[in-house]
């Protein structure tokens, strides 16, 4: 199976609903949460002098998340993440994008690690309940389940069920990961 095809599964395992494909890249969307998934070339290091062609080549004012798939996504999501910052500082460039280091020998676990971070910290955008949650560890007052899914956890091997609870007032988010584990 080709590695973008095993992305798009990973992505449509959780829901979301993949809106563009291409040789490396994907475009995929859960409610209002909108991510990329960008497979980088081998042995390629990405080189914009000037921040704002990356903006535009990545097309980072479109997406929320992106998400790096190299065989060393650390570098290269510190060198996106740093022109980020020059775009700010230089052209007043306000981008609403977070990214997310995936590394290909460990594509499924860090993709759906990755995944759970996003979900967490866009639980608005993707939020379909709201329910009264477990205490809040600090407050004590009920937590608001904003987030309810189910999935076919990689890491654990196990089918899952996911809750994301929020405290507004102490703002404290969890992300809690239930398992359907048969003894
Ligand atoms: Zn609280």
């Amino acid at each position: 199976m080709k590695i973008i095809d095993k992305i798009i599964d990973e992505f449509r395992n959780r829901g979301f609903k993949i809106i563009i494909i291409r040789d490396d890249s994907i475009k995929a969307r859960l409610n209002r949460l909108k991510v990329k998934v960008w497979l980088v070339p081998d042995d390629y290091f990405p080189w914009w002098p000037n921040p704002l062609d990356m903006v535009e080549e990545l097309e980072l004012t479109d997406v929320n998340a992106l998400f790096v798939v190299s065989e060393r996504p650390y570098v290269i999501s510190d060198y996106i993440v740093n022109n980020i910052s020059r775009a700010r500082y230089w052209f007043n460039k306000e981008l609403n994008v977070r990214v997310y280091s995936v590394n290909i020998d460990r594509l499924e676990e860090d993709l759906e690690d990755g995944i759970n971070i996003a979900l967490t910290n866009h639980y608005r955008e993707i939020s379909n309940v709201s329910l009264m949650g477990m205490a809040c560890p600090n407050c004590g007052s009920p937590m608001v389940t904003v987030y309810s899914s189910r999935y076919f956890s990689r890491r654990w091997g196990s089918w899952a069920n996911e809750y994301i609870e929020v405290c507004e007032k102490c703002n404290i988010i969890s992300h809690k990961l239930v398992l359907n584990l048969k003894s």
